[in-house]
């Protein structure tokens, strides 16, 4: 029997709210299937779909009610409006993060106006921030690190993709920045406190690594690493700029008020009102 493209996701959208799952990756699936942009699948909602369409789209929605991540089906994620493909050895990332990389670009632009930059992005997964970062300020020498060769491997890629020069280094956090000095620093280190697990949604825990999400010490295992090395690997006049879970601010603020005594630093809410981010200014 035909199925229109609007039934097809009529049922679908339910079927996610019924499993307390989000109902717009419906509609994702549904234009990666149909090929179709956002506007041109609202115009042709009532076409019918080709039998292999139908196929294709329920197969892939019922691998969604078993918890896969819309992203692991369609292979990207849109980030700062650049596509990036994901897979099981990268966090996909998030749109708080994308305010990390407005708030670090807006923060860089004030205080290095103009010039080459030396910027790292540590812990970088797919490559969402590092390759952002150099594609809104292309003057920015970008470095980006992470512990996982697979994860660089992807992150290489995207920087292909997405014809952005990044230089990758695999390393343990810091470690790979050092006998430099750099002008910024981002990072979204994994928070997560472990006891965290069991509230977590099973797209996350069973499709996300989970070196890329838990930390020990109550998620503020590496936020004390950072602070103890980065005072060392800053330039004068530098920016240091974070992510961090939104019961972390004062925690996180402290340590680096402790390592950076004569900096500026913020906590910054996200568009949800949560604190999501440390900015620190030395100058
Ligand atoms: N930057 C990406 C983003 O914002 O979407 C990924 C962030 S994910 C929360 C944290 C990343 O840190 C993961 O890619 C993980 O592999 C990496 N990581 C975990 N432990 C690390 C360590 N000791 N040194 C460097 N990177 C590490
Ligand atoms: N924000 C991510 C989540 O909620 C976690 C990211 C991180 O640990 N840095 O799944």
């Amino acid at each position: 029997m035909t199925e229109k493209i609007i039934e097809a996701l009529k049922k679908a959208e339910s079927l996610l709210e019924s499993k307390d799952l989000d109902s717009h990756a419906a509609q994702l699936l549904m234009q990666f299937i149909t090929d179709k942009s956002n506007a041109s699948l609202l115009a042709d909602m009532r076409e019918p779909l080709t039998p292999h369409q139908k196929r294709d789209f329920w197969k892939g929605l019922n691998e969604m009610l078993d918890g896969k991540p819309v992203q692991h089906i369609i292979g990207e994620e849109l980030f700062y409006g650049y596509p990036f493909k994901v897979n099981e050895h990268v966090l996909i990332p998030r749109p708080e993060t994308e305010e990390l990389v407005q708030g670090a670009l807006y923060r860089a632009k004030k205080l290095f106006a103009s010039g080459p930059i030396k910027v790292a992005d540590i812990g970088t997964g797919s490559g969402a921030i590092a390759i952002s970062f150099k594609k809104e300020r292309p003057d920015a020498e970008v470095t980006a690190t992470d512990i996982s060769r697979e994860a660089l491997a992807v992150a290489q890629r995207n920087a292909d993709r997405n014809q952005a020069e990044i230089c990758f280094v695999q390393g343990d956090l810091a470690e790979p920045l050092a006998g430099k000095v750099w002008d910024v620093i981002l990072s979204n280190p994994p928070y997560i406190a472990l006891e965290e697990a069991q509230s977590m949604s099973k797209t996350v825990l069973d499709y996300e690594p989970h070196h890329a999400l838990f930390a020990e010490e109550n998620g503020l295992f590496f936020y004390k690493r950072l602070a103890k090395d980065l005072p060392k690997l800053m330039n004068k006049r530098a920016l240091i700029g974070v992510e961090i879970g939104h019961q972390q601010g004062e925690s996180v603020h402290a340590l680096f008020a402790e390592a950076f005594p004569d900096a500026v630093i913020e906590t910054v809410k996200d568009i949800n009102g949560k604190d999501r981010m440390i900015f620190c200014e030395i100058v």
